[in-house]
């Protein structure tokens, strides 16, 4: 029986369900996708678009054009509450949509309630097309040979930002730019102390000061104010200080894991609600809590198709495994990264090919939908 299936978002975990889009509409099921940009962004190579080594069109899908390209609907909006009754899902605009089966992909963003004011010149590390317009405006503000930026966050984002932006201003002709990571208390304190030591390093040649002497308490009319009182006025800020899934979860009624993520089993379903899916940022894992890569949203894509097909047409679900260790590259700039797998790590130039490589192998699996048949099979 032909069913409706509604995929809210594009992100990572759904990119073999949006590459079987063909088959399911020759099949006779109705596909939309609901996402607010008509491109999905990579986020591994979105520090990268923000230096310039990557173009805008080398990180993201086109995935508007993938999906009616094969009979699919999409819609450029928000999905903000899922009705189970109903079994709908309202959108940003007011429209209300049906499904037979529903999977989410929705990711996450930076929260950071404490700002007053407001300001052009903030910029969060999410979602990626922001650094699009960040690194705009930072190109415009190479004008000033005093350019100053702060970004703010201890973890592995902020070090790339860090260092791209650094990439970025010396290429535009800024190379005196003031670059300060405002770490809290400690810069990349859940990498291993290998790698930290490797980023320490590389930062000091790169004059990348790493403020390591506090939290951010708030940020009033561009004015970034220390817990310990002390104040920087920077020309722009990046906020890189973590993420959290998207609210619809916890605004829908819907079981969730403590950071307001949809719960959902080993079969990345929910169990209250068996017609909902769910994986990438926007999941609570129950079996375990899972770090927010995408190392786990890109893992979670077979398991995603298996079981949402089976939603369709019936059939077994099968489990996700998270998987052991992953290998985590961190891209710090000027072709410069710093690898870990368990206890190996390394940096230098050799580190950020790799995962240059792997980035664009990734991409041109994917991008090829938008140029050839889209059977992924
Ligand atoms: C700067 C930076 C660099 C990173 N580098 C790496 C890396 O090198 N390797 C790695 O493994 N991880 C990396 N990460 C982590 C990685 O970004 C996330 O784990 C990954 O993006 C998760 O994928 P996702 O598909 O769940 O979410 P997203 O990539 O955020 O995709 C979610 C999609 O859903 C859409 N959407 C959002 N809200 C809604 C809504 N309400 N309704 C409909 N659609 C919606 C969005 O537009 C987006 O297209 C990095 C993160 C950052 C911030």
């Amino acid at each position: 029986m032909a069913k409706k299936l509604l995929l809210a978002g594009g992100g990572h975990a759904h990119m073999m369900l949006l590459a079987r889009i063909g088959h399911l509409t020759e099949d006779g099921h109705e596909v939309t996708v609901v996402q607010p940009s008509d491109h999905h962004y990579y986020s591994g190579m979105g520090p990268g678009m923000l230096s310039g080594f990557y173009k805008a069109d080398d990180i993201r899908f086109r995935t508007r054009f993938v999906v009616e390209r094969q009979g699919g609907r999409f819609i450029k909006d928000k999905v903000i509450r899922i009705d189970t009754g109903n079994r709908s899902v309202e959108l940003e605009s007011g429209i209300c949509e049906e499904f037979d089966i529903l999977s989410c992909n929705t990711g996450s963003f930076v929260p950071f309630s404490a700002i007053e004011g407001r300001s052009s010149r903030i910029f969060g590390a999410k979602p990626i097309e922001g650094l699009l317009e960040a690194k705009k405006q930072i190109i415009t503000g190479c004008n000033n040979p005093e350019l100053s930026i702060s970004v703010i966050g201890g973890g592995a984002a902020a070090a790339e930002i860090a260092g791209n932006v650094r990439q970025l201003a010396t290429k535009n002709g800024c190379p005196g730019a003031k670059i300060k990571i405002l770490a809290g208390n400690k810069l990349m304190k859940n990498s291993s102390p290998a790698i930290q030591r490797i980023v320490r390093k590389y930062f000091q040649k790169k004059n990348i000061e790493i403020d390591e002497s506090g939290h951010v308490e708030q940020i009033e009319n561009g004015n970034v104010i220390m817990k310990s009182g002390k104040t920087h006025t920077p020309d722009f800020i990046f906020l890189a200080t973590g993420v959290q899934p998207s609210p619809l979860f916890a605004a829908s009624n819907l079981p969730t894991g403590p950071d307001g993520g949809l719960q959902v089993n080993e079969y990345l379903q929910c169990s209250d609600h068996p017609e909902i899916f769910g994986g990438g940022d926007c999941i609570c894992y129950a079996p375990q809590p899972l770090e927010k890569v995408g190392v786990y949203a890109v893992r979670q894509n077979p398991v995603l198709l298996h079981n949402v097909l089976a939603g369709l047409r019936g059939g077994n679900q099968i489990k996700f495994d998270p998987g052991g260790r992953f290998l985590a590259i961190f891209n710090l700039g000027g072709g410069y990264g710093a690898l870990q797998k368990g206890p190996l790590c390394w940096g230098g130039k050799t580190a950020f090919i790799i995962k240059d490589y792997i980035d664009k192998k990734f991409m041109t699996q994917f991008q090829s939908l938008e140029k050839e048949d889209p059977d992924p099979s």
